[in-house]
């Protein structure tokens, strides 16, 4: 056994294996045992003989509760201050990883965001990565540390922290990976993968071996919190293969890796839904040449996402024009658009409780009659779809919120992706 162990150590040094990122999300932090079970999986992951850099997300629901304080304290904190609040959570978490894995016998060091040159935009709350400064992180794995680093935050040029959106740390874990030529990014949560439908939602959904970069970004952008879709878009940019797996376990999990052959056979790999979407509504807006460009270009310059957009143009030289957008962003738009329509005229509504529910698979592109069975899976169960939005290798209807679940178990069942068990 001893000898075993040895000569792996030697082939090691030889022959020297790469760096691999560890990403260690919410849940599998929560608690001071599930600690130290992620510091045991880092520790053997280096024992392998690899150079080992973990990411932390803040323990289970900090950034929730995080949240809900600041609610308390004000109806819309400075988003500078928000950002100053939620880094708080993930730098709880990496001092304690760190510290489990001293107590394991094996050597960590942790950084904050900022500690590690991760320089993001302005955008708090919303930052975007801009680069990283790797020195430091190589330096400390030279001496053979584990190196840990607080995810899902940043700091601006000028020193100020930022926080990249929820589910950031997905975007640090494969930032790091790509600057530092990682291996593989693992991402461990707490579901065995990724499944043909969030698990939690459609008890049937199938565990997926492989999908495209292309499928798990529609996925991800419309609704599979499984992983963030700018650290997805990411990882397809720099070519770092994911591979999300679960904590408790060493099964293999899914790997998110470029598209083949055998992925464009399937048409549908995989459903998400979307919830909490408004509908927002713009009456007799001016039917102009470059209105409807100023009114967009403002929103976007606002770092708020829009989706499905539809204009009818009437009689009187007015149009209609109505998008959806998240529920959280309404915030942010509302005054934008009060702005907008003081200048241009017309009038806004907004119609709460809508959702979105999509298919999507890169053998779309070959396949007929996939529309069409969505289609009829949801006229099967009498839902009424109010938009229709399409993109080469996705197609989501827009539905009420009241129909979301439903409507989503009925697509997931037509594309013959539910599992066998019950
Ligand atoms: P972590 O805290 O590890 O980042 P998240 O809660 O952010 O975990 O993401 C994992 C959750 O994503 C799962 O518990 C699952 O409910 C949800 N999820 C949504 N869509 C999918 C999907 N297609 N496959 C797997 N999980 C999904
Ligand atoms: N803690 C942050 C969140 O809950 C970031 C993350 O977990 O990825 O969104
Ligand atoms: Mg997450």
């Amino acid at each position: 056994m001893c000898r075993c162990v040895l000569a792996v150590a030697t082939i090691c040094r030889i022959v020297r294996m790469g760096i691999i990122v560890q990403k260690f999300g919410g849940t599998s932090v929560a608690t001071a045992e599930k600690i130290h079970n992620a510091a045991r999986r880092v520790i053997a992951t280096q024992a392998a003989g690899h150079q080992v850099v973990v990411v932390v997300s803040a323990m289970g629901h900090t950034t929730d509760e995080l949240i809900d304080l600041a609610k308390q304290v004000s109806d819309n904190p400075p988003k500078r201050e928000m950002d100053q609040l939620l880094a708080t959570g993930e730098q709880v978490t990496i001092a304690l990883l760190a510290m489990a894995i001293h107590a394991q016998g094996r050597d960590a060091i942790s950084f904050t965001g900022g500690q590690i040159g991760l320089l993001t935009d302005t955008v708090h709350t919303k930052a975007r990565i801009r680069e990283i400064d790797k020195t430091r992180i190589l330096s400390e794995l030279a001496t053979g540390k584990i190196v840990i680093v607080a995810g899902f935050q940043g700091v601006t040029e000028q020193g100020d922290i930022t926080t990249l959106g929820r589910g950031g740390s997905n975007a640090s874990l494969v930032a790091l990976g790509a600057v530092l030529k990682a291996e593989v990014c693992e991402n461990y949560t707490d579901v065995d993968g990724v499944f043909t439908a969030d698990p939690r939602l459609v008890p049937k959904a199938r565990k997926i071996d492989r999908i495209s970069y292309d499928e798990m970004m529609e996925l991800s952008s419309f609704g599979a919190g499984v992983l963030q879709t700018r650290a997805v878009e990411f990882a397809k940019k720099y070519n770092v293969p994911i591979h999300v797996r679960n904590s408790g376990h060493d099964r293999p999990g899914t790997w998110i890796v470029e598209e083949t052959k055998a992925m464009e056979e399937i048409a549908v790999s995989g459903c998400a839904l979307k919830k909490d979407l408004m509908r927002v509504a713009l009456k007799n807006i001016p039917d102009r040449p470059g209105i409807v460009a100023k009114i967009f270009t403002t929103i976007a310059q606002a770092n708020i996402i829009i989706d499905d957009i539809i204009q009818n143009v009437l009689d009187d030289g007015t149009a209609n024009i109505s998008f959806t957008v998240e529920h959280g962003d309404i915030a942010d738009l509302k005054p934008v658009m009060e702005r907008l329509l003081a200048e241009l005229g017309g009038a806004a509504g907004y119609e709460k409780d809508m959702a979105k529910v999509s298919v999507v698979g890169v053998g779309m592109k070959q396949a007929t009659g996939v529309a069409a069975t969505m289609f009829k899976a949801l006229a099967d169960q009498k839902i009424n779809i109010q938009n229709i939005s399409t993109s080469e290798i996705r197609i989501s209807c827009l539905v009420s919120r009241a129909d979301a679940d439903h409507a989503l178990r009925a697509v997931h069942s037509a594309f013959a992706l539910d599992s066998e068990r019950p």
